[in-house]
Parts: structure tokens; sequence; C-alpha cells
């Protein structure tokens, strides 16, 4: 018997280490929840070793009882173990760098907010081997995701459009555009791993959204299969029509009965090359988060629910991913019907 795939993961959580300037003698802690992947475990442990740093791995009771359907949707407030075990939250503020291995991070908990501040970089790590292979980051995305932030910042509009009918019109004042580049470098750094997308909170968005067949929505893992018009007023989808996918989206607001599940939050487009679009249909959904749709490059990503700048703390999480957008910062089209543009 033998396991040579371990072999290739090791080399890719190595060759990731490193793009997080992982350096000798710096501490890190691999978390996991039982239900983590222990291969993925075993990965970041060695690679933390190769690089000479000191590592613990630091396992924590599971968000939910495995099976766990709900998970690696993205959406979840995180392991509630951690977010009542102050232990576990001092080992992280601890650490220089925490490899979250756990199903669904804290990507939306106010508790990773808390660890970053302490300096601790986290990467978060949950789609399958080959995804994490085929979208290893380049040092080199950094540069063009930060020219897209940049960008966003001098700016004061954001309009997409798209043939199907979407015309949106974003208030970029005050929206705090950000990235995700796939590596944590930076002290306080949160990092998701793959992933290479430019973003922003906006105030205020005004207009019409229109998914068409082939569009994706997270954290169903599912195409869109007939067209849905999304009115948006004041930041707020008002109306949702269409067929199937429209009833869906409707029960989901309903069923989250959340004050928030109908506002707008992030948006942005992605940059990753490397991203497949069909791994949502090529994959099962417990062996993916989904950033190969997220972070598609020349996608429009757009999201409901939670809202930092806004001060809003919500659960109710969609993240739809649009092709064949136009996507225009002022007078440059960033995207231009769903191709990356030079910036
Ligand atoms: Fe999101």
């Amino acid at each position: 018997m033998f396991d040579l795939s371990s072999v290739d993961l090791l080399d890719a959580f190595t060759r990731e280490l490193r793009l997080c300037k992982l350096q000798p003698d710096e501490h890190v802690v691999v978390l996991s929840e039982p239900s983590s992947r222990g291969d993925y475990v075993a990965a970041a442990f060695g690679a933390a070793k190769a690089c000479g740093a000191h590592v613990i791995a630091a396992t924590v009771p599971g968000g939910n009882p495995s099976p766990a359907d709900s998970t690696r949707t993205g959406a979840g407030p995180g392991l509630s173990a951690v977010l009542r075990d102050t232990t576990a939250q001092d080992l992280l503020k601890s650490a220089d760098l925490v490899v979250d291995l756990t199903r669904e991070g804290f990507i939306h908990a106010p508790l990773q907010q808390d660890i970053l501040r302490t300096g601790t970089r986290i990467l978060f790590v949950c789609d399958a081997p080959d995804v994490l292979v085929r979208n290893l980051p380049k040092p080199e995305d950094k540069d063009e995701v930060l020219a897209g932030v940049e960008l966003l910042r001098r700016a004061s509009t954001m309009r997409v459009t798209s043939e199907a009918g979407t015309d949106l019109t974003v208030e970029l004042a005050g929206a705090q555009p950000e990235f995700q580049v796939g590596f944590a470098d930076d002290p306080g750094r949160w990092d998701h791993w793959p992933s290479t997308m430019v973003l922003c909170w906006p105030r205020r968005s005004e207009g019409r959204i229109v998914l068409a067949e082939g569009d994706i929505l997270l954290p169903f893992k599912e195409y869109v299969r007939g067209p849905v018009s999304l009115d948006v007023a004041d930041g707020d989808i008002v109306k949702v029509s269409g067929g199937a996918d429209a009833r869906l989206l409707e029960q989901f607001f309903a069923d989250a009965d959340d004050q928030w599940a109908r506002s707008l939050s992030h948006m942005g487009w992605g940059l990753m090359r490397t991203a497949d679009w069909f791994a949502t249909a090529l994959y099962g959904k417990d062996e993916l988060m989904g950033m190969d749709a997220r972070a598609f490059a020349g996608n429009f990503l757009w999201s409901t629910g939670p809202h930092p700048v806004l001060d809003r703390e919500s659960y109710a999480h969609l993240d739809i991913a649009m092709r064949g957008c136009t996507v225009r910062v002022d007078d440059r089209a960033v995207v231009t019907d769903g191709r990356l543009a030079e910036i």
C-alpha cells in the first residue's frame, strides 16, 4: 500500500505556506474539527515543519454532527466550540499563522476579527485537493488584486450590466474595497486558498440583477435553470420574479427569518484564471466550498446578508456568481461581457 497523493498535498501545502511568508520559528496552529480532512491536517503540519516553523495541531469539537450537509457553505458562524472556548481563542490569537481546516471557517463570525486584530494571519482551506493544486496562487496575483482595490478606492460608482437584463448601479463611497488572493502573508490578514477576487461592501445600490441560465447559486452549489429577475432598491432586494429558482430564493429569504436576508452584501469580480466553472457540476457537494465559482476570472460575484461596514451580523448569506456581465468602475470596464480586462 502506498499513498503518493499525500506527497503532492505536502508539496502544495509547503508552497502555499511559503506564499504566506511563513518564517522559521514562527508559530503555526493547524485548526481542525473531527470531520476535517485528515490528509490536510497532515499536509499542513508537515508543510509547517518543512518551513522550519513551530506547529501545533488543534482539533476542537465539530460544529455539526456528521454527516453534515449544511456545512461547507461559507455562510455559517463557525464552530461554536471555538466561539465558547477562550482557551482555544487564546491559542489562535497567540499563533503567527492559523491554518483553518474546519469545514465552515469563521468567515462571518466577529470572533475572527478579534483574532486577526492580534496580528495572527489565518488561511482557510476547504476545497478538494485538485482544486487547491490547480488554483495554487502566484505571488504576482497580489499586484493585480491590489490594482483592482485601488481602482475601487478612487472611484465613485460601479455599474454592472448584462445582456440578460442586469443593470445595477452601486455607490462606492465608504464601500471598503478588499481583496482575496489565496494566501495570507501580512500580519492580521485572513485569506482563502484558493481565491483571487476584488470586492467591496457597498452602502447603496439600485437597479436590477437578472440571473441567467448557468449562473451559480451558493451555498446551494446549483446552476440557475431559468432567468431570475431581482429588483434592488436602496441595497435591498424588493422583488424576485422568475420560475423555480426565483421561488427557491424567495423561500430561502423567508426561511432565514433574518432582517438582512434580502439586503445586498459584498460584491465584486473574480480574477482566478485557473478556475473551472464546471467544478460545481463535477464534484460532490461535500467536496467543495465552491471557490472555482466564486473567484472565476471575469465573473460578477454578489451576495446577501452579513455586512460588517453597516454592522449587520447575519448568517443568511448567499453568494451568487454570474457570467457574461460587464462591470464598469466609473468609466473603466474591468470585466466586459464576462471577460476580464487588463487594468
Ligand atoms: Fe460571501
